[in-house]
């Protein structure tokens, strides 16, 4: 990294304070309105695509997971309000919310309990698809179901996936891909929990842990696989497949919206705040709702303190050239689904005209969040998952946003959800330790 930075940090406020630690809020000056945005990374016709995909999946996932009875074969999250965690906020955070606050429970997602079953799981169908297709094990009208035969298993068992992981993306990959037959090796960060090792050890995945951070992880599968061309590496700095699994978020949200009888138009905006690692899951939900609602959707992305990289991707606009530990940040973060130190080669750049803003947040915040919205609606979910709120507790930044965008009227019409990213699958034993953190 030879760009000089302190310029940088001089000139832009948000950059100098999150290179100091202090938890910032800032907001997107480069937003523009729908019909100026030009996006040329992906088409809205690859959404299509990959939901038909998932459609044409579905008869085998409800075969092989049981969980998936009720829903036919799609991986979907309940969306539900969660009115005590708003009293909770304006009491104890002087929030301010007006309007509905919701919860969309990616935390509780079938098969890996992270919204990674979104991206990570899509990814991994996608290449299936792909193998069988060309080998002529598979015609895109058949019942996927034949999937779940032997000779099929054998047949993906002749190949490999591989991944680098802080716990959650390693979680999808290797269930889904251990049950296809795939061989599967997930290279993990230090931050990856011990659980989640021993869980994937038990579905057959190859685990095999690093001393070092995330993008050392990445590193060493990209040269594994690389080295074995019947290996498949997913790539997380990069991979479309995986953004775009997440934008079918948008569609599904809409259906359970009108289901709700929630409206979302120019009188009724909706907030949405999304946990951002590296930014493929909270950037391909961004450009999936963006593509149903317009202007009528604001959705902010937020950080750790100690792992912002998006934030000083996006606010110097130099993404992926820089990693927090150019600015001098550790990267240390409990919220292990949002440890990571370098942006996405791409989403940064997808998301820049269309992304309201970010904010940061403090790890000791995290679990007094989580304790409150576990006393105020009984649900548990895991730190990197309570950054969802951490735009919610800055009311003054709020109110600005809102001020300037004419909508202070609109909002006792208004809906935030905040984006529960992950936590279902926390053991017992765990939960119990998060509960008493930050005390
Ligand atoms: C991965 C993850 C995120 C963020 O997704 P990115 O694609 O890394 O930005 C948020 N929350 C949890 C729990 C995660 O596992």
């Amino acid at each position: 990294m030879n760009i000089e930075l302190k310029p940088y940090m001089d000139s832009i406020p948000a950059v100098g304070d999150a290179a100091r630690l202090k938890e910032v809020f800032w907001m997107n000056d480069k937003m523009v309105p729908q019909n100026e945005q030009r996006i040329t990374q992906v088409k809205p016709e690859q959404i299509r695509d990959a939901k038909e995909r998932l459609e044409r999946f579905a008869p085998y996932l409800e075969e092989v997971f049981p969980e998936l009875k009720e829903t036919g074969g799609i991986i979907e999250s309940e969306l539900r309000e969660i009115s005590g965690m708003k009293d909770f906020l304006n009491t104890s955070y002087s929030a301010e919310i007006e309007g509905r606050l919701m919860l969309k429970m990616d935390s509780h997602l079938p098969i890996s309990g992270s919204v990674k079953a979104r991206g990570g799981i899509y990814e991994v169908l996608k290449h299936a698809e792909d193998l069988a297709l060309e080998a002529g094990l598979l015609k895109e009208t058949d019942d996927y179901a034949v999937l779940a035969e032997p000779k099929c298993r054998d047949f993906f068992g002749r190949y490999t996936v591989q991944v680098g992981s802080t716990g959650n993306l390693g979680m999808s990959i290797g269930i889904m891909s251990a049950k296809l037959g795939f061989h599967v090796i997930v290279h993990m960060s230090a931050d990856a929990k011990p659980w989640k090792k021993d869980l994937l050890r038990s579905r057959g995945v190859e685990v095999i842990e690093y001393a070092d951070d995330y993008c050392a992880a990445v590193e060493q599968g990209r040269k594994n696989s690389d080295a074995d061309p019947m290996s498949y590496f997913v790539d997380d700095e990069n991979s479309q497949n995986l953004f775009l699994g997440y934008s079918v978020a948008g569609e599904r949200l809409k259906n359970q919206l009108e289901q709700q009888k929630i409206l979302v138009d120019e009188e009724h905006p909706l907030f949405i705040y999304l946990p951002c690692g590296i930014g493929g899951a909270p950037g391909g939900v961004t450009y999936g709702v963006k593509q149903i609602y317009g202007d009528h959707v604001h959705c902010f992305f937020t950080e750790p303190t100690h792992a912002c990289c998006m934030l000083l991707g996006m606010a110097t606009g130099l993404q992926d050239q820089v990693s927090v530990k150019d600015f001098g940040i550790d990267g240390r973060t409990d919220a292990d689904g949002l440890a990571v130190g370098r942006p996405s080669a791409f989403v940064g750049k997808v998301v820049e005209p269309m992304l309201s803003g970010i904010a940061t947040i403090e790890d000791k915040k995290l679990y007094d969040l989580m304790r409150g919205l576990l006393s105020s609606e009984d649900i548990f979910i895991e730190p990197s998952s309570c950054a969802s709120f951490a735009a919610l507790i800055r009311p003054e930044e709020l109110k600005s946003y809102i001020e300037t965008r004419g909508l202070a009227d609109k909002m006792k019409n208004a809906t935030h959800i905040a984006w529960a990213t992950g936590g279902s699958m926390v053991p017992e034993e765990t939960r119990k330790a998060y509960l008493k953190m930050g005390l």
